[in-house]
């Protein structure tokens, strides 16, 4: 039987056991939160705290914050960007799809871009914050990056946007249940979080804003969530957002002693060869994330190779064709297409070993070693394979 390991927690992450658990206790009763009857009330009183726990996980005050519960943090990304529509828009050349889709489509959107590590230029953003004439400015920037890893001087960034009376949106959906911060130290006034990055089902994510900032919604009907969100709460999920809230403390720290094990297998790989690139390994990332080429192979045929040999890893930008797109992440770094396109994304789990570290290596060097030498016939099947079966997302996760 071929091993499994799993390295592509940026994309999802399993489900926790205890939240689970919590999920599975709340699946059969009959919850509508809008009720009045004590059954609404139990419902509604799950949501309620829900919204505490992830609140107070983020060291927020009460009455501060408010917290809208949504679909996915791509919907919360949504709202933010069409509420901002009629502004002068900042975000970074390297934000995800769901900021970056709906930013290019309102005609005040501009991008900022980055350094060769993947560093937003500040001096650039202060520089275009100088020339808005507009009384109305957002700047979002992605907290963690979830290809590269790099994390954004976030606090830095708000204190230049607030000089200019912008508020600020962070996408922290990478940084949140991987990097220890509160609301006081990024000093932001949204942030869009996913539950299913960090432990929890997948299906509800969350906007957190401050609560004197009017926003309106998307989704008009019944006016839950106060009117901010029509339809009714999924009470199961959102109890399993909140527990994995209550359950970070531990994440974190394992989070945090990941450094050690990327660390050794960028050390390996580069015993292997030392011409792979590392991408933004010399500036902050999020501990479990390591972005890097295969010298002369296409990230398509590693992925694929990988997967045969149970290995789950991510690359690039899949399109609906099948075929995966150079990492627009990449490019706006700065790097070259041909190299983007060896380049591969390993995001280590709260449960990958040492061992699984070398499983990697061992069929990193293997699938090498067999590429270089050129075995084209087999690539070929393997990618019309690939070509059938890969997601028909548009962007990496
Ligand atoms: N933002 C970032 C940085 C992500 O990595 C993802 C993941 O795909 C999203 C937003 C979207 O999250 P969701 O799957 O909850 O829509």
């Amino acid at each position: 039987m071929v091993k499994k390991v799993y390295l592509d927690a940026n994309s999802t992450t399993g489900m926790l056991a205890e939240v689970k658990q919590e999920i599975e206790s709340l699946l059969s009763a009959p919850y509508n939160p809008s009720s009045m009857h004590s059954a609404g009330r139990r419902a509604k009183s799950i949501i309620d705290n829900a919204r505490e726990e992830i609140l107070t996980s983020l060291g927020g005050k009460r009455g501060e914050y408010n917290l809208l519960f949504t679909s996915s943090a791509t919907e919360a990304n949504n709202l933010v960007i069409h509420n901002f529509a009629d502004a002068d828009i900042f975000i970074s050349s390297i934000e995800h799809a769901s900021i970056l889709k709906p930013a290019k489509e309102c005609v005040g959107t501009v991008v900022i871009k980055v350094d060769g590590d993947g560093r937003l230029d500040l001096n650039e953003l202060e520089y275009k914050l100088a020339q808005s004439k507009s009384d109305r400015k957002l700047v979002s920037v992605i907290f963690a990056n979830n290809e590269t890893g790099v994390i954004q001087k976030i606090s830095d960034i708000a204190k230049i946007a607030h000089r200019y009376n912008a508020l600020v949106h962070t996408d922290a959906v990478q940084a949140y249940g991987k990097l220890c911060f509160t609301f006081d130290e990024i000093d932001v006034d949204m942030l869009t979080i996913s539950s299913h990055k960090c432990g929890g089902p997948v299906g509800v994510g969350a906007l957190i804003y401050r609560s004197d900032l009017a926003l309106y919604p998307q989704i008009l009907g019944g006016g839950q969530e106060k009117g901010l969100r029509s339809g009714t709460e999924n009470v199961v999920l959102i109890a399993g957002m909140g527990r994995v809230a209550t359950l970070l403390q531990p994440i974190l720290h394992l989070y945090g002693s990941m450094r050690d094990l990327r660390a050794y297998l960028e050390q390996r790989l580069l015993e292997i060869n030392p011409d792979i690139q590392i991408f933004s390994n010399a500036v902050l990332r999020i501990p479990n994330t390591s972005c890097f080429t295969m010298p002369g192979v296409s990230s398509d045929v590693q992925l694929i190779h990988f997967d045969l040999a149970g290995i789950c890893v991510s690359a690039g930008a899949a399109c609906s064709s099948g075929r995966i797109q150079t990492s627009s992440v990449l490019l706006n770094m700065g790097v070259e297409k041909n190299v983007a396109d060896t380049a591969i994304r390993v995001s280590l789990t709260t449960e990958t070993t040492k061992e699984d570290i070398d499983y990697f290596i061992e069929k990193w060097q293997e699938i090498y070693t067999r590429l270089i030498n050129n075995e084209k016939e087999q690539d070929r099947l393997v990618r019309k394979a690939f070509d059938t079966v890969i997601s028909s997302s548009d962007f990496i996760h």
